[in-house]
């Protein structure tokens, strides 16, 4: 209900005013005041809809009525019409000013007073409602805001929930290497507190091998804006045990696009590892005998083979038919049949040594691969004790059993180069022992005159290559893993053979290792190499290191010493740039005398890498005893990195080993992305291989040491 106030001093103008203002509408009360201060009182209590005061009052004004109530509580929104005789101009103002809402001229006129009144409170009425309206506008906004809020909370909460729970271990680090923040799935796998590596050098959250490469591959982020492709990593958790993340690092980049941080997740695939390992073995291994199946032999013969790139290893491969097995299985019924395939296996395996595959090749055919054998007498001694052993009676399920088999044997180098080749004439020759009679061996024989032959032609071609200057060196480059800067080259000989054209040592090395024409092919290459290697410093290039490859005929029919010692007089080229690659046989076949004019070599600054390692049969602990800069890990370990489990294992424990001897590791033969990251994973300090850059002539190599190539990751693999 609406409440108007009126103020006047004299009583008839109070009560005229207060009967007009009750007329105004139903249920209207009015509140009549002869004394402003009694008004303000009441009006400090009540808020009326409308005030009309008068303005000439003793001891208060109407205007200075107004200011007080506009100063007072409630008072500042309320309607007020100021009655005023029609020539005070300037008390007009002062109402005004006062906050006076309206004027009445006096002597009032009653129609004036009924519209003006009803207007104001009219007005008055529809202001509330808009009031009302914006603060109920304004409470919902504020509720609606409070509830996104709400949900945004809820939704960081669940998400940090979410990361807190998925089975992978989640951390990021800054530029500083300080840890941003660690899920709590890492910190129980790491039996970590999340809150204390917070803010913290993030490395000490992992053993001391991981902490550098983890260092060195976050940095590789840093440096190139991209992901890495992920990898495979063994991390120790809590309990001390060995587990099998696969890893992958992304930049994590703040509102100006800048790389503020590395974001590592690591996936628990130990599970998924083991159930591979498990079916790689039942793929690669005969479900009867559990010895390898044929695929495997096949495996181990290429890496047979592989380490026999130098031509100075031998192996020999037999392949043994039980004689008449058929008939028997037959009659004894294939249970029986089975039991003696067994037996046969376990007396085959015990029979050959330990660093022998022994394979069953399905039915009753079964093979051995016989490595570390010095003469062809080593085979046929082997084929021997197998045929006594088979002949030696069975006894299978109280029956006694008799036995014999037929063996065919070739041999590498001499008889084949390939592994089909190889299958082929083992087989060839077990069965011409076969057509023999059985029970008895042969060794496969090849066309002696056509290989005489052309023994004899390379042999002279390479004579005159050698007098006519033919050969060639190419450069390939290694890369340090820490700073992505091409740090070294390895020099590779190249024979531009007339007619044919540029011939890769593979095909000519191993006979002149033979004929001992390495020597002055090899004194050549060692002085070209250091010759180019000198230039390069004093074209102004930074320190490289020029490799070269040494042969093991050079350290038993040349002085060694006297030979680099010249060279290097010859050049110039400072003895610290040269690096000389030995293989593991040089050390093994005359240790005390290779050992010390090694301790001479590297007196002189020279460095000294092992090649090819791990194909050879010498451990690191052997290695030990000889001055070594630096191992390079074979091409055939690489290879297959990333698709076999146990060539991951091997690198990484070589790499491990090396860095425990302080030798520097080098991989060779990187050809992809992947096998990049993961030997950086693994803490490899430099590699070579094409996924850098092939092996390529001198003026080449030039150039793209002036290139600078930086880390190839990005631009040559094109991932992210
Ligand atoms: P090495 O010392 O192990 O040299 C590495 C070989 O691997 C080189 O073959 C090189 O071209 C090749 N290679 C490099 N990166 C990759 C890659 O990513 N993938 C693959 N599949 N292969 C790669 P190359 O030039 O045919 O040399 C073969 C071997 O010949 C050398 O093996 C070394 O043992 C021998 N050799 C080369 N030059 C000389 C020399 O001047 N003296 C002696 N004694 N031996 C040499
Ligand atoms: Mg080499
Ligand atoms: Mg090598």
């Amino acid at each position: 209900m609406p409440v108007i106030v009126i103020l006047d001093d004299r009583v008839t103008n109070r009560n005229i005013f207060s009967r007009l203002a009750a007329s105004l509408e139903d249920g209207l009360t009015v509140q009549a005041f002869g004394d402003p201060q009694a008004a303000l009182d009441w009006t400090a209590e009540h808020t009326p809809d409308l005030i009309i005061t008068d303005y000439k009052m003793p001891g208060m004004d109407g205007a200075e009525f107004t200011r007080r109530l506009r100063a007072g509580p409630g008072g500042a929104d309320v309607p007020v019409i100021v009655i005023t005789v029609y020539e005070d101009r300037s008390f007009r103002l002062r109402a005004l000013e006062a906050g006076a809402t309206d004027f009445l001229q006096s002597p009032v006129d009653h129609q004036e007073f009924l519209v003006r009144a009803r207007n104001l409170l009219k007005l008055g009425r529809q202001q509330q409602i808009i009031r009302s309206r914006a603060m109920m506008l304004e409470r919902e906004l504020k509720d609606s805001e409070r509830s996104r809020e709400a949900e945004l909370r809820d939704s960081r909460e669940r998400l940090a929930q979410v990361i807190d729970t998925v089975p992978a271990m989640i951390s990021a680090v800054d530029a500083a290497g300080r840890c941003q923040f660690v899920n709590a799935y890492q910190a129980e796998v790491l039996g970590i507190d999340p809150l204390r590596c917070v803010g913290k050098d993030a490395t000490t959250m992992f053993g001391p091998a991981h902490r550098e490469r983890s260092q060195a591959l976050d940095r590789m982020v840093f440096e190139s804006g991209r992901a890495l492709p992920s990898f495979e990593e063994e991390v120790i958790d809590r309990a001390g045990r060995a587990r099998v993340f696969l890893t992958t690092k992304s930049p994590l980049r703040d509102a100006a696009q800048v790389v503020a941080s590395v974001l590592t997740t690591s996936l628990d695939i130990t599970e998924r590892k083991q159930a591979e390992s498990r079916l790689r073995h039942l793929a690669h291994h005969d479900v009867l005998t559990n010895l390898p199946n044929r695929t495997l032999l096949r495996n181990r013969l290429q890496r047979e083979l592989a380490r026999g790139r130098r031509g100075d290893h031998m192996f020999a491969l037999l392949f043994l038919d039980l004689d008449r097995f058929k008939g028997m299985n037959d009659v004894l019924g294939h249970h029986l049949g089975d039991r003696l395939l067994q037996a046969v296996a376990k007396r085959l395996r015990e029979t050959a040594r330990d660093c022998d595959t022994v394979a069953r090749l399905g039915g009753d055919e079964f093979a051995i691969l016989q490595t570390q054998l010095s003469r062809r007498e080593d085979a046929e001694n082997l084929a021997q004790r197998v045929i006594e052993t088979l002949a030696e009676p069975f006894h299978c399920e109280g029956q006694e059993l008799g036995l014999t088999a037929s063996v065919g044997i070739t041999l590498h180098p001499a008889d084949a180069n390939g592994v089909d080749e190889l299958l082929r004439n083992a087989d060839m020759a077990m069965y011409r022992a076969k057509e023999e009679g059985g029970n008895t061996f042969r060794f496969y024989v090849a066309d002696m005159n056509r290989r005489a032959f052309e023994a004899v032609r390379l042999e002279a071609d390479l004579r005159a290559g050698i007098a006519r200057e033919q050969f060639v060196l190419h450069y390939q480059p290694q890369m340090n893993l820490r700073t992505g800067r091409i740090i070294g080259v390895e020099a590779l000989l190249r024979w531009n053979r007339p007619g044919i054209g540029l011939v890769r040592p593979g095909e000519f090395l191993p006979l002149a290792e033979e004929n001992g024409l390495i020597v002055p092919l090899n004194a050549w290459v060692l002085r070209e190499a250091c010759a180019q290697a000198a230039r390069w410093q004093r074209l102004g290039l930074p320190p490289l290191r020029c490799s070269v490859n040494l042969s093991p005929v050079q350290f038993r029919k040349q002085d060694v010493i006297a030979l680099v010692v010249a060279a290097i007089e010859e050049t110039g080229l400072d003895p610290t740039l040269l690096d000389l690659e030995l293989t593991e046989n040089i050390l093994m076949e005359n240790a005390e005398s290779v050992a010390a004019t090694l301790r001479e070599l590297q007196a002189l600054g020279i460095g000294l890498s092992i090649d090819d390692f791990g194909t050879g049969y010498s451990s690191l602990s052997y290695i030990k005893n000889f001055p070594i800069t630096r191992i390079k890990i074979d091409q055939s370990f690489i290879r297959h990195l990333k698709t076999d489990p146990s060539d991951t294992t091997i690198v990484r424990a070589i790499i491990g080993l090396g860095h425990n001897l302080n030798l520097d590791v080098i991989a060779e033969g990187v050809e992809t992305v992947e096998q990049f990251t993961q030997l950086a994973a693994d803490g490899c300090d430099e590699i070579q291989g094409y996924y850098l850059s092939p092996p390529v002539p001198a003026e080449e190599l030039r150039r793209l040491v002036e290139q600078g190539t930086s880390l190839p990751l990005p631009a040559a693999a094109g991932i992210g």
